[in-house]
């Protein structure tokens, strides 16, 4: 069956100077509609919460703040106007989120972070893509680097927006299409994953995803940090050092990238049913020992990918609660083993004496309730 998704193809762009001051300015007019609009969206907030009477932040409102600050600031107007517009519904999703308890309440965007962005609607010609180059209104033409494949996407999909991104150095668009895939045929068989810490993934077949060598990426990167601490901010030799780091960044994020994205195709295509377990985000966070935040943050992108990777070729995705004794449970007779503390990597079961590796069992526990939670969905329904 051919379905109709939204992919975003990451490809890289060169702008040059002139323009990367361009591009620039409108990182930094997104930033400060962002900041500006939570600031006076804080305020309201507060003033009517004191007279009793809670204000939901909506479009309307959000964009009337926005009008005013375009009269307050001047310089907003040179600005491309979608992405402005883009930034409020951006924090309208973000508001939404908060108060449906799905995250935190929306934070102010730093200058120092080392990813900055905005985003581009695709609105009737202010978009155009040619062979080598993407046309950008109120910005220009730039040149962009890319595969044949995504080339041949880009020439025959339809666009939905860009977003322009400045990550470690490198100016990066991201081009939201409108785009088919074909579902993958099912294979008959399915799986559990336990992600972990020791090994990337434990599957239910006995399967070992052991986790990248990056040491040699992050030994370079901590060298190059070091020296920065050391230098002059903003000198020629600061700056030819921040080159270096960077590159050593990128290389590390594009490794974990294409790691995650060749486990991820290589479980869609071969299994039907992929279960996993809700990833603990805050608990594994005050295990400090065990898990750099970092590491942590990767894991929850590769869940990511997973889902809709999923989604995209036909296959189902079951995601089990986190409260679900996945590791203490024998899978072969459901006895539920108490005392399990996380040093423990094998036990037997007291009851009918199998031998357990902890992460497989706990994948094949996984794998087990993902296919019981799928039965009783396909029966609701
Ligand atoms: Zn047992």
């Amino acid at each position: 069956m051919v379905k109709s998704i939204n992919k975003g193809l990451k490809v890289e762009i060169f702008p040059d100077k002139s323009m990367e001051h361009v591009l620039n300015q409108n990182i930094g007019n997104a930033r400060f509609i962002w900041n500006n609009i939570l600031a006076q969206y804080n305020y309201l907030y507060k003033l009517f919460n004191f007279h009793g009477h809670p204000l939901n932040p909506n479009i309307n409102n959000l964009n009337a703040i926005l009008k005013m600050l375009k009269q307050e600031h001047p310089f907003l107007r040179q600005g491309e106007s979608t992405s402005q517009q883009q930034v409020f519904r951006d924090l309208n999703k973000a508001f939404t989120r908060f108060f449906k308890g799905k995250s935190a309440y929306p934070k102010f965007k730093s200058k120092k972070n080392p990813k900055q962005s905005f985003r581009i609607q695709k609105n009737g010609n202010n978009i155009r893509i040619t062979n080598r180059r993407i046309r950008l209104a109120k910005i220009g033409f730039v040149h962009y680097r890319t595969s044949k494949k995504y080339r041949k996407l880009l020439k025959t999909s339809k666009i939905n927006n860009v977003t322009i991104k400045k990550e470690n150095g490198k100016y990066y668009a991201v081009i939201n299409i409108k785009t088919s895939v074909y579902e993958l045929e099912h294979s008959g068989e399915n799986i559990g994953i336990d992600l972990g810490l020791k090994n990337l993934a434990t599957l239910s077949n006995g399967q070992e995803i052991i986790n990248l060598d990056l040491k040699y990426e992050d030994r370079m990167i901590s060298k190059y940090q070091k020296k920065l601490n050391r230098q002059k901010y903003m000198s020629k030799n600061y700056q030819k050092t921040l080159e270096k780091y960077h590159k050593w960044l990128n290389r590390k994020n594009n490794k974990i990238q294409n790691a995650y994205h060749q486990f991820s195709k290589y479980l869609v295509k071969n299994y039907d049913i992929i279960a996993m377990e809700n990833l603990n985000i805050k608990g594994m966070f005050q295990n400090k020992k065990w898990s750099p935040k970092l590491q942590t943050i990767g894991l929850y992108k590769l869940l990511n990918m997973i889902k809709y990777k999923c989604e995209w070729y036909g296959k189902t995705f079951i995601q089990i609660d986190r409260f679900y004794p996945s590791s203490k449970k024998c899978n072969i007779c459901g006895y539920q083993k108490n005392d399990l503390t996380l040093d423990i990597r094998e036990w037997t079961c007291p009851i009918c004496n199998t031998h357990h590796q902890r992460d497989i069992n706990a994948a094949i526990n996984i794998l087990n309730e993902g296919i019981r939670i799928q039965k009783e969905n396909t029966v609701t329904t």
